[in-house]
């Protein structure tokens, strides 16, 4: 009854998100990776800024359109202003000292008892761009069932809206990363911006389930050496690229894992699609079949050499 009673408030917001996104001045994008052309549809209240790929904005709820990033040409002041700021966050202590905090809050995510064989091979599944419980319950639900973890990567104005969803993560193991506050691309940004974006997402899922994300995955990848010096975190990017949020097909997005995953992979997939989430359910019981473990990023790195803040992690091989 809980969960329908989810599901429709689940619905409910994005029938309100669509309904006050406006049809042409912000063509739409969820997307990771997209073209221009890719992005003219309204996805979910993904709003496209016509900056490049990756660059979104989010309507929440009210039909409240999050303030604009930085245009090009501001950019390029940012950047001469960057430097000192670097400079400041490379030279001190204090960033060891968050690392030791959020290694610990990693571990606290993971409950007890929980057994990897390190001579198993294993995956880690992320889903971008949630919280959203319709689609987030399903993949946990079977995840469950499994015995496996999942990364999930949350947007951090997003977060407010689904914290049931958020302690459920955090109450089965799974691990949450730090997607930014408001979805931005982080290039576009100065230094501050980027510490801002990622510190006010921390904060907010700190508020909702009292884990604060190691992890930082840049919207679109996107990222530069000013992006990594001021990340603060490990920045994992993926080895397998689903294109689940352009495919919108299951079936799809289930070969494209079947048909290239091996031990240490990162597979990106996406929260906020129904397609993404039946993917899952097929996905998560043929990896455990075939013998993988599905683990956190965080516990896959643990295991397989570790991870710095500002380091950039592909996947993690043996
Ligand atoms: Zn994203």
């Amino acid at each position: 009854m809980k969960k329908l009673l989810q599901w429709g408030l689940g619905l409910m917001t994005v029938a309100l998100v669509t309904a006050f996104v406006p049809a042409t001045p912000f063509p739409s994008m969820a997307d990771e990776t997209a073209s221009g052309q890719e992005a003219q549809e309204v996805r979910n209240g993904w709003i496209d800024e016509n900056l490049g790929p990756g660059v979104a904005r989010w309507v929440d709820e009210n039909g409240n359109i999050s303030e604009q990033p930085g245009k090009h040409e501001d950019g390029a002041g940012d950047e001469a202003q960057n430097s000192s700021e670097v400079q400041d966050v490379n030279d001190g202590t204090e960033a060891e000292g968050q690392q030791e905090t959020t290694s610990q809050e990693s571990q606290e995510q993971a409950p007890a008892g929980r057994q990897i064989d390190p001579s198993r091979p294993m995956v880690a599944l992320t889903f971008d761009d949630g919280p959203f419980a319709p689609v987030g319950n399903q993949i946990m639900d079977c995840l469950a069932q499994y015995g496996g973890k999942a990364t999930f990567f949350v947007v951090g104005s997003r977060v407010s809206s689904y914290k049931t969803e958020m302690q459920r993560m955090v109450a089965e193991g799974h691990e949450i990363g730090n997607h930014t506050h408001e979805h931005k691309n982080l290039t576009k940004l100065n230094g501050a911006q980027i510490q801002s974006q990622i510190n006010l997402c921390n904060d907010v899922v700190q508020a909702a389930c009292g884990v604060r994300p190691a992890l930082v995955r840049p919207p679109g990848g996107a990222k530069n050496s000013t992006v990594l010096a001021n990340a603060q975190a490990p920045v994992i990017m993926w080895s397998i690229d689903t294109r689940d949020w352009k495919t919108r097909n299951a079936a799809k997005t289930v070969n494209a894992v079947m048909s290239q995953v091996r031990d240490g992979d990162i597979v990106l997939m996406h929260e906020l699609y129904s397609q993404s989430g039946a993917a899952a359910l097929e996905i998560i019981p043929r990896l455990t079949e075939a013998g993988y473990q599905l683990v956190t990023v965080s516990e896959m790195a643990a295991l397989r050499g570790g991870a710095a803040p500002g380091g950039v992690y592909f996947h993690f091989y043996p």
